[in-house]
């Protein structure tokens, strides 16, 4: 006889799994604070839509769920960089037909999960429930309905993908659980929307493109929904000259856009109304030195929550689904010891993506803007080209391979380092030393297998 798995949070990560553990034979009750979207019109939360990359993909193959979801799916091939003109860089993120990433919506992706979840037959969902505490002593937790009142349901295997604010994480700190950091960013986010063309639901900017004003200390992006509409995040410092604090009236907004991001404020007749209507969301990084507790587990945000500049909280969610129903199948589905086996695998990747992320702010909203990056994107292209499966670009190891994180970084670091030595005295690729790259990357990187990618 199988456990009986109580899920917290029917967000995009609980959602997958419950598929997951609903095919595997498991039942599955999920509980979920919030009302139903495919019932209800509610707000997807934070991030409208998300870019979802290889990582996130092939779970979804496995679970032989990618034909909908393809349904859902904008391929953007690259960056579109705005200056303070209006002038329009476009900049590949690959250099192969299939490297391409694809906005989603998030609440059309969470309907299909929760679709999928529930045809396993062994799933439900309980939504308007909330989890308040969890009884480790007679494995109990105490939940909350909407009208307040409470009630307890025992469990035998709990998981907690309950996000950020995780109250199963918090169940383990109230346990002594030590090594949970929260690290808040001095940056938060607003989202707004460029409306699609009136006459035909058409886009207003490139649709294969995620639009990005970079504009050193802060950034404005968009992203395309499949109604023609942009939803579009300004990133900006929460204190100083030029931060949300400073932001407190239409004419302080529409000056900023107007001066900084003009082609984009065009797009957005009713902007002032927008912005102070729309909450604006802090961003952090939740690393955890233990994913588990007792019978308790974290997937997902609930572990290991990362800002959002790589794109990748959600794929890495997703990455987590899979490992886990992996370890089930290779440990004969002993959760004891795949909780600690998968807590040992997952959790110095989950830290990797989440620097590596950190990092990422930088290239986007600066970096880019910068000669020598685009030099040193051309090389690393070129390197690509010569020594493949040895040399591959960062962002390519993070968003097309599925090389583990911690090692996606490591190498990362190797690289940038022969790309600063290789790109210091040159102006051009063609000038490119390749006896030099070829010497320092035998020196530096192993050949990876084809089943290492
Ligand atoms: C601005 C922004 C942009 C992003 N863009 C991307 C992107 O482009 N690509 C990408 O891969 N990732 C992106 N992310 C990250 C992504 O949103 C998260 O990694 C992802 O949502 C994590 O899924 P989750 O299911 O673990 O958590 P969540 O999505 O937070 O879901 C948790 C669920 O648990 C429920 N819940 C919480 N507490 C309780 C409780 N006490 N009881 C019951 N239910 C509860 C919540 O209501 C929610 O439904 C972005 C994040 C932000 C903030």
């Amino acid at each position: 006889m199988k456990q009986k798995i109580t899920m917290i949070g029917a967000g995009l990560v609980g959602s997958m799994m419950a598929i997951f553990l609903g095919k595997r034979g498991y039942k599955v009750d999920v509980f979920e604070k919030l009302p139903d979207i495919r019932k209800e019109s509610i707000s997807a939360g934070r991030s409208i839509n998300l870019a979802l990359a290889n990582r996130g993909i092939r779970p979804m193959q496995q679970l032989g769920i990618m034909d909908k979801v393809e349904t859902l799916l904008i391929p953007m091939a690259g960056r579109m960089l705005h200056d303070v003109n209006g002038e329009l860089q476009f900049q590949s993120y690959g250099q192969k037909d299939e490297e391409v990433i694809y906005s989603v919506s998030r609440g059309g992706l969470v309907s299909l999960l929760r679709d999928e979840a529930e045809a396993t037959g062994n799933v439900t969902f309980h939504f308007k429930q909330g989890l308040k505490s969890v009884d480790y002593k007679d494995n109990t937790i105490e939940l909350q309905n909407e009208d307040k009142s409470v009630f307890h349901h025992a469990f035998e295997i709990l998981l907690g993908a309950d996000g950020a604010p995780s109250n199963v994480r918090k169940s383990f700190e109230e346990n002594n659980v030590k090594g949970v950091t929260f690290d808040l960013l001095d940056h938060s986010y607003k989202e707004l929307t460029i409306p699609a063309s009136e006459d035909t639901n058409r886009f207003k900017i490139d649709t294969n493109s995620l639009h990005i004003w970079p504009r050193g200390d802060y950034m404005l992006i968009a992203l395309p929904n499949l109604d023609g509409s942009f939803t579009v995040t300004l990133f900006l410092p929460n204190k100083g000259q030029l931060s949300f604090e400073s932001l407190t009236n239409n004419e302080a907004v529409n000056d900023l856009f107007i001066s900084k991001f003009k082609d984009a404020a065009e797009l957005m007749p009713n902007l002032g109304e927008m912005f102070f209507e729309n909450p604006t969301g802090i961003l952090g990084t939740i690393r955890c030195e233990q994913w588990h507790y007792k019978n308790a587990l974290l997937i997902g945000d609930a572990a290991h929550a990362v800002v959002p500049f790589h794109g990748q909280g959600m794929n890495c969610g997703f990455e987590d689904c899979s490992e886990l129903d992996t370890l089930l199948d290779k440990y004969d589905d002993n959760w004891k010891k795949v909780m600690s086996v998968y807590t040992q695998a997952r959790k110095h990747n989950s830290n990797a993506i989440a620097d590596m992320a950190l990092d990422n702010y930088i290239e986007m909203r600066d970096s880019v803007r910068d000669p020598k990056f685009h030099l040193k994107k051309a090389i690393a292209f070129e390197l690509e080209n010569k020594f493949p499966n040895q040399f591959i670009p960062r962002y390519s190891m993070v968003m097309f391979h599925h090389i583990p994180y911690a090692q996606a970084q490591s190498r990362g670091e190797i690289q940038a380092d022969i790309l600063n030595k290789l790109s210091n005295n040159i102006e051009d690729v063609q000038n490119l030393d390749i006896d030099k790259a070829e010497q320092l990357i035998k020196q530096g990187l192993t050949v990876l297998s084809d089943a290492d990618l």
